[in-house]
């Protein structure tokens, strides 16, 4: 089971008969999962509808679908932001300090 995309809290078993009170939301073009206690907090991050203002999208594939209004769309195709992969923000200062400390062992040892 995915944990909730804010707090990392794990959805219990739901209780039968019942709902889960967890929701399903989009968060970077990104299928996330979101517990009662982040639901307000999340309002901020998850993406809306551009047809009706929902939040309750869902992603399948390469499109995304509005479970409110039915509206479908292409995903936008964003770079996964995955820390210490090519492409995150950090790389440039790290590759720096890199060639730095290459030239301080060449330039050191002569
Ligand atoms: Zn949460
Ligand atoms: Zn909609």
């Amino acid at each position: 089971m995915v944990p909730c995309y804010r707090c990392g809290t794990r959805q219990g078993d739901p209780e039968p008969g019942k709902p889960s009170p967890w929701r399903r939301g989009l968060v970077d073009e990104h299928q996330v999962l979101i517990c009662p206690a982040c639901h307000r907090a999340a309002l901020a991050d998850l993406t809306h509808c551009e047809r009706c203002g929902g939040v309750h999208l869902i992603r399948r594939l390469d499109q995304v679908e509005c479970l409110d209004c039915g509206l479908t769309r292409d995903a936008a195709d964003l770079p996964a932001q995955v820390p210490g992969q090519p492409g995150s923000p950090g790389e440039d200062a790290g590759l720096a300090a890199e060639v730095a400390r290459a030239l301080h062992r060449l330039l050191g040892s002569g």
